[in-house]
C-alpha cells in the first residue's frame, strides 16, 4: 500500500467513523469491516493444477466456500483475504535450506515422493496462501474470538522436509508466530483431530513449553512412525461417534483448565469420517458436528480464543467432502451465535 492510498484509507476512515489505521496489523490483502458475523479466511489461492487423476482432492477448498455461501450459512461480507505466507515466516518454522529448495523447485525426486506432490510454482503459491490463512485465522481470532480457515492444517511437514500431502507446517509458523518474542510469551494450544497423528507439529513443539501438542488420532494409520506429542490419544480402528466424543470430552477441559493457552489452533480434519478413504474411524456426520460444536464450544466459552483450519479427508467425490469439510464453519457459526461474540 503506497503513503497516498493510506492517507486516502486514513480519510475514508475518519469519515466513516472507524479505525482502519488498525488493520495493517492484520496478514490480510483485504480486511472486511462490513461484517460482525464469524470471519471465515479463504483465497482463491488455496488450489493449484494437478495432473488428471492425481489422489489429493485439490478442488474441494473452493467448494467448501461454495456451500458456505449456497447454503446461507455465511455472506461475502464475511469473508476475510489473506496474504502470502512470507519467507520469513516460514523461516521461523522451516529451515533456511528447506525454505529455499521449495520456494526455488530444487527438492529431490525422492523427497517430492514423499509429499505425494511433483513440484509447481503454483504448488508452492498453494501452500504460501494456505499458511497465511492459518495465520490470519488466528490473528482475526485473537480479535474477534474465532475464526476459520476453509484449509489449512497441514501437521505432517518437518522442519527441513514435506510428508503425506504436506510440505509447510501452517499450524507451527503459525503457533511460532503468535508465540512472538515479548515476554510473557502466547501460551497456544493445538488441538488436533485429523486421524492421522501430527507428527510434524509434535515434532516442532517438542521442547517448546509455550505450544502444547494435542493429537487424537487413529493408531494404526499413518504415519507408520509416530511422534510424541504432549499428549497423545491413540484410537482403536472403527471406533464410533460415542466412544470418540466421549474420549475427547475426557480430556479438552483438563487441558484448557491446566495450560490455559492464549489460543486454540484446532485442526477439524474430517478423516475420521466412516466413508474417508484414509481414515479408519466411523464418525458419522452429525459425529463430526458434534465434535467440533463440543471443541469450540468448550475453548469459547471459557474466553479463549480459538482458530480453526479444515485438516485432511480425502474422498473421489469432492461435493460430498467440501461438505463434510464445511461442517466445522457451521459448528463456528452456531458458537458464534450462542456464545453472543
Ligand atoms: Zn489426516
Amino acid at each position: 500500500m503506497t503513503g497516498s492510498q493510506r492517507m486516502f484509507l486514513r480519510g475514508v476512515a475518519r469519515w466513516l467513523g472507524a479505525d482502519f489505521t488498525s488493520c495493517r496489523r492484520f496478514h490480510a490483502e483485504t480486511v472486511r469491516h462490513e461484517s460482525s458475523e464469524l470471519p471465515i479466511i479463504h483465497h482463491a489461492g488455496y488450489v493449484c493444477d494437478l495432473p488428471p487423476n492425481h489422489s489429493f482432492p485439490m478442488s474441494k477448498f473452493p467448494r467448501v466456500l461454495h456451500f458456505l455461501l449456497q447454503d446461507q450459512v455465511i455472506t461475502h461480507k464475511q469473508v476475510w483475504v489473506p496474504e502470502i505466507a512470507s519467507e520469513d515466516l516460514l523461516s521461523r518454522v522451516h529451515t533456511e535450506e528447506y525454505v529455499t529448495n521449495f520456494l526455488h523447485g530444487r527438492i529431490s525426486e525422492k523427497d517430492q515422493r514423499k509429499t505425494g506432490f511433483s513440484w509447481s510454482e503454483g504448488l508452492v503459491r498453494r501452500c504460501r496462501y494456505e499458511t497465511g490463512g492459518t495465520l490470519l485465522a488466528a490473528e482475526v481470532a485473537l480479535q474477534r474470538g474465532l475464526a476459520c480457515s476453509t484449509a489449512g492444517g497441514t501437521h505432517h511437514a518437518f522442519p527441513s522436509y514435506g510428508s503425506g500431502y504436506c510440505l509447510l507446517n501452517d499450524l507451527a509458523v503459525t503457533a511460532k508466530y503468535l508465540m512472538g518474542n515479548s515476554s510473557p510469551r502466547r501460551k497456544v494450544l493445538i488441538v488436533d483431530l485429523d486421524v492421522h497423528q501430527g507428527d510434524g507439529t509434535a515434532f516442532i513443539f517438542k521442547e517448546e513449553p509455550c505450544v502444547f501438542t494435542f493429537s487424537v488420532h487413529c493408531g494404526k494409520n499413518f504415519p507408520l512412525r509416530k511422534q510424541q506429542s504432549d499428549l497423545d490419544i491413540s484410537l482403536e480402528d472403527g471406533l464410533e461417534d460415542k466412544d470418540y466424543l466421549s474420549t475427547v470430552e475426557a480430556h479438552l477441559p483438563r487441558l484448557l483448565e491446566s495450560f490455559r493457552p492464549d489460543l486454540v489452533l484446532y485442526d477439524a480434519g474430517v478423516d475420521p469420517h466412516l466413508d474417508d478413504e484414509l481414515g479408519r474411524l466411523r464418525l458419522t456426520d452429525h459425529g463430526l458436528y458434534q465434535r467440533d460444536l463440543y471443541v469450540l464450544k468448550t475453548v469459547v466459552s471459557r474466553g479463549i480464543p480459538a482458530a480453526a483450519v479444515i485438516g485432511g479427508g480425502y474422498s473421489r467425490d469432492v461435493d460430498k467432502l467440501a461438505l463434510r469439510h464445511s461442517i466445522v464453519h457451521r459448528a463456528a457459526a452456531q458458537v458464534w451465535r450462542e456464545c453472543g461474540l
